[in-house]
């Protein structure tokens, strides 16, 4: 092999970055360990809601980082110790390691997509043709964005009676799913693709947590753009009306479907729960 030498200490370690792990938990703990002039203890972890966890154990400071840190760049490695140092004080460290985080995060996304492959076309709705009419129409002013892959979720019997998640973004994997209770004719189109604009939206607007970012779900700025959209008012009508099949339907593992009423109920006014909350909890 050639020397490499003559590329630039950066080139070099962007180069280094882009394969496997090359700073390992020992290296980690040493640098940290010396930056921060007291003991750290550093593994690399699992957590996938939360990329970066520090801890204080009987006086030693422990530290789980997603394996992704094995690749961090220097200015990442030195961003990380002088936040651990001075926290959200340290804004420019703070930000160096929020983009960092959020492109290592994208860039998993893209390239290992986790477990099956998501499935957007159901029996009855296409998720994906929902997706890109939203991003034309309501995301036309985050054109160009890397929109995450949607899909129906497993069909499986759940287990709880009181509650039932329609939608979910995850923000570490970045990927929309949708329950498939609601791939069925009985629930309108316009009522699935509010839930896929509720979900694209927090890929809009989430980003994943670590110390000192709890991840905000459902901030000002997610409402005010919630309440905007169209459909709004008669999607949360719609919901406060089925939920109760709608779960029904999913503790059986089945599509939701109309119950059959009895001429006595139709036109009998729905109760009034907190609307806006019922929605939120079935929403994620
Ligand atoms: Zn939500």
């Amino acid at each position: 092999m050639a020397t490499t030498s003559h590329v630039p200490q950066a080139a070099q370690e962007e180069h280094l970055a882009r394969r496997a792990v090359v700073f390992e938990e020992s290296d980690w703990q040493e640098f940290l360990t010396d930056e921060l002039g007291t003991e750290v203890r550093v593994r690399y972890g699992r957590a996938r809601h939360q990329v970066v966890r520090v801890q204080k154990v009987r006086g030693k400071t422990l530290v789980t980082l997603s394996k992704f840190f094995g690749a961090a760049p220097r200015d990442v490695r030195e961003a990380l110790a002088t936040w651990m140092r001075s926290g959200k004080r340290a804004r420019k460290a703070t930000r160096t390691l929020d983009v960092w985080i959020d492109e290592r995060v994208r860039e998993l996304a893209h390239e290992a997509p986790r477990g099956r492959k998501l499935e957007p076309r159901g029996a009855h709705h296409d998720l994906a043709q929902l997706a890109s009419e939203l991003e034309k129409t309501e995301f036309a002013e985050e054109a160009g964005r890397k929109w995450p892959p949607i899909g129906w979720g497993r069909a499986q019997a759940s287990r709880s009676r009181r509650s039932l998640r329609l939608g979910s973004y995850d923000p570490v994997d970045r990927v929309v799913r949708l329950h498939p209770v609601l791939d069925s004719a009985d629930v309108p189109r316009w009522m699935v693709r509010y839930i896929v604009f509720h979900e694209l939206l927090h890929a809009v607007l989430d980003r994943p947590a670590h110390d000192g970012h709890r991840r905000i779900i459902h901030g000002p700025q997610f409402r005010v753009r919630e309440r905007a959209y169209p459909d709004f008012a008669r999607a949360l009508e719609w919901e406060r009306e089925h939920i109760t099949g709608l779960i029904r339907a999913a503790r059986a593992g089945k599509p939701f479907a109309l119950g059959k009423r009895s001429p006595g109920r139709v036109g009998q006014p729905v109760p009034r729960p907190a609307a806006a909350k019922a929605v939120q909890q079935l929403l994620f």
